[in-house]
């Protein structure tokens, strides 16, 4: 059974799709997907020994050796063009990481595949990379798992988009569907902000002046939001 949080990031996988799942640790969400046959074939990427050998026992354990490719490899090294990717999912690592391993990896993307990311913070930095690399974002949700608020990021490469710095913040779509997970979100952020500049206020020194004005900022569009 996958969590709450995977089974909403498995929806946004096409039927049928030869999915890439890059840091995939225990490769629970290809082997859930193969086992209820939602996709063809997956490759299941991990860097580090423990996780990929963690990934090679769960597709052991199903007899999926056929269908699920499992690679010790740093980021999207772990794609071949032969594997004909749909689909690449990162999830449950921070936003600047998944950034990260677009950038180095991009040269790897055929530009053709959809792009499933569930980033742990640094949702805004990831979103200006997308939106840079001509990234259209095609569906976006917030949801909460374990008192943690999880974000989930689907975009396809079609041509140039431009977003707002307000829309790379909170999320073009977001922003217009106004969820009540999405406001529950924001409004724990804004408590949590005012708070910082608070502490800033009370610490004067060693707040750099652009640090300050930043989070300002961010409080006044949270509030104009809500
Ligand atoms: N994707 C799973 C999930 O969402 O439940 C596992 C998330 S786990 C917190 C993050 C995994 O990403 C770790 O197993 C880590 O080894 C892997 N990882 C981090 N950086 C990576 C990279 N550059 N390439 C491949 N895997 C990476």
């Amino acid at each position: 059974r996958l969590s709450m949080r995977l089974e909403r990031v498995a929806t946004h996988v096409p039927a049928g799709a030869r999915l890439a799942d890059i840091g995939s640790d225990h490769g629970y969400l290809p082997v859930a997907l193969l086992n209820r046959g939602a996709i063809s074939a997956a490759v299941a990427g991990e860097v580090a020994l423990t996780p990929f050998c963690a990934a090679e026992r769960t597709v052991r354990e199903n007899d999926l050796e056929d269908q699920v490719s499992v690679r010790l490899a740093d980021g999207l090294a772990a794609i071949e063009a032969e594997d004909w990717i749909t689909a690449v999912s990162m999830c449950g690592m921070g936003g600047e990481t998944i950034r990260d391993i677009l950038e180095r990896g991009k040269a790897r993307l055929s530009g053709q595949e959809r792009l499933i990311l569930q980033p742990n913070g640094g949702e805004q930095p990831l979103r200006l990379w997308l939106m840079e690399h001509d990234y259209r974002i095609v569906s976006e949700e917030v949801l909460r798992e374990n008192r943690f608020d999880y974000e989930i990021i689907v975009a396809e490469r079609t041509g140039p988009v431009k977003y707002t710095a307000e829309e790379l913040y909170f999320g073009p779509l977001q922003m217009q569907a106004r969820s009540p997970a999405f406001l529950l979100k924001w409004q724990r952020l804004l408590g949590k902000k005012q708070k910082t500049l608070n502490n800033f206020e009370r610490a004067q020194k060693g707040v750099s002046e652009e640090k300050w004005q930043e989070v300002a900022q961010q409080i006044r569009w949270i509030s104009a939001l809500l």
